[in-house]
């Protein structure tokens, strides 16, 4: 459905392509949060690559005017350098959209301003030939930054102000030279910005068309399965989790209601497991936990749902059950752990790895729930245990509902 809308507005989007940049709002927050993580680094390694010309320039300094080279030091690798790297960091580390391009929008106007202070500081003859250079740093916020064409066509318009302030009181500078200056920084600009257009342009078509592709190829969906199988399946076991046995309880408990079927529980627990992660290690534990799991689960009914209910706990949650056929099938389970004659020597030097069973089976009626089936089938769990472990145990028929009765009621089934 979500997805449904999604497509719509990128088909608009495709359709509708005006001069306008932007993106409706629904698909440029879309935009952002694919296109963030990527942005932000490419822009550091590019502000680092800047930042490394932009120190080279001192060779320049040096060479043509060496009265200004210890402001140039300073300014270029005491001022420029760390705010540099400050506002690089401050990106890297994740900022928003907004926030991303106001900040590296702010390394071209600073540039800008210690370039521009760097030239007026000296007196030799050549030091305004670095203003045509100027031109650059306008490149490196449109093209190599490229900037969002609305901060790139603010953050040049500055620029080129700041230079114009610096440039026309300058009066080492013969005006033929400012004139072919001036225009040389402002075509530069023009051409930098109408690449970034284009660039930007691009970039956002591109996107759109690839979203199309993934929407329809239904990858997102995929994505979507995938994460809700993740969120209803244990990790150690892959069986079912607690979670999805919340969820499919009052389902199978209405269908039993309406069929006027039994719907059948068993709760499982591990014999001695403490005992087995003392002796064994936790590591071990888990490795055990895997095998009884995938022996419960290849011993049960397709249609019962088997889960790990959490530590060493199981559950089956059997539909269309009935209390003969529920105890044959905890015994089948019962002896299929058995089977696997894993060792327990936390226990003893004959122990093995074995579990007890307590099985409730009972027709949904007005005024009971599920709660009420887990609780019998826990009572009945509680005095497989009792009676000695490696057991199984049914609660009472349905008739004797009290809890009292739930535990006084229960009858002896194996072993
Ligand atoms: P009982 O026969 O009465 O059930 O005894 P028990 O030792 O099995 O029961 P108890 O509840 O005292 O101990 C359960 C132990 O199960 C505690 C913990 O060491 C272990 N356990 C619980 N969850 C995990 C798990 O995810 N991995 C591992 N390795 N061990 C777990
Ligand atoms: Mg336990
Ligand atoms: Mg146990």
């Amino acid at each position: 459905m979500v997805n449904d809308g999604l497509l719509t507005a990128v088909e608009d989007e495709l359709e509708s392509r005006s001069w306008r940049l932007r993106f409706a709002e629904a698909v440029e927050t879309r935009f952002e949060a694919d296109t963030q993580r990527e942005r932000c680094y490419n822009m550091v390694v590019a502000g680092l690559i800047a930042s490394t010309i932009y120190c080279l320039f001192l060779l320049n300094d040096y060479s043509f005017r060496p009265d200004a080279f210890l402001i140039a030091v300073f300014l270029r690798a005491g001022v420029m350098l760390p705010v540099g790297l400050l506002i690089l960091w401050r990106v890297y580390r994740g900022v928003s959209p907004l926030l991303r391009e106001a900040l590296m929008a702010s390394t071209i106007l600073f540039a800008t301003v210690i370039s521009c202070l760097i030239f007026v500081n000296s007196i030799t003859p050549y030091s305004y030939l670095d203003v045509f250079s100027f031109g650059l740093i306008l490149l490196v916020g449109n093209i190599v930054y490229s900037l969002r064409f609305r901060y790139a066509m603010v953050s040049s318009a500055i620029s080129i102000l700041i230079i114009l302030v610096f440039i026309l009181p300058y009066e080492a500078m013969p005006s033929e030279a400012k004139r072919l200056a001036i225009f040389t920084i402002v075509a530069t600009g023009l051409f930098t910005l109408a690449a970034n257009y284009r660039l930007e342009r691009s970039e956002r078509t591109a996107y759109l068309l690839m979203l199309r592709e993934k929407i329809r190829s239904g990858y997102y969906l995929k994505d979507n399965q995938k994460l809700s199988q993740l969120s209803v399946t244990d990790p150690l076991t892959s069986l079912a989790n607690r979670r999805q046995f919340d969820a499919i309880v009052p389902v199978r408990w209405k269908e039993a209601m309406e069929k006027n079927t039994c719907l059948g529980l068993m709760v499982i627990d591990i014999d001695n497991f403490k005992a087995y992660n003392d002796y064994y290690g936790h590591q071990a534990g888990d490795q055990c936990l895997r095998r009884v799991a995938e022996a419960m689960q290849a011993n049960s009914r397709d249609a019962d749902l088997v889960v790990r209910f959490g530590g060493e706990e199981f559950v089956v949650l059997m539909a269309n059950a009935s209390p003969e056929a529920a105890e044959p099938a905890a015994e089948r389970i019962r002896r299929s752990v058995e089977a696997l004659q894993i060792p327990n020597l936390g226990v003893s030097n004959r122990s093995i790895v074995t579990i007890s069973v307590g099985i409730a089976v009972l027709f949904p009626a007005v005024g009971q729930s599920p709660a009420d089936l887990l609780s019998r089938a826990d009572a009945a769990l509680y005095e497989a245990k009792r009676q000695g472990r490696n057991r199984t145990w049914v609660a009472s028929p349905v008739d004797s509902l009290s809890d009292a009765d739930a535990v006084g009621g229960l009858s002896r089934s194996a072993q």
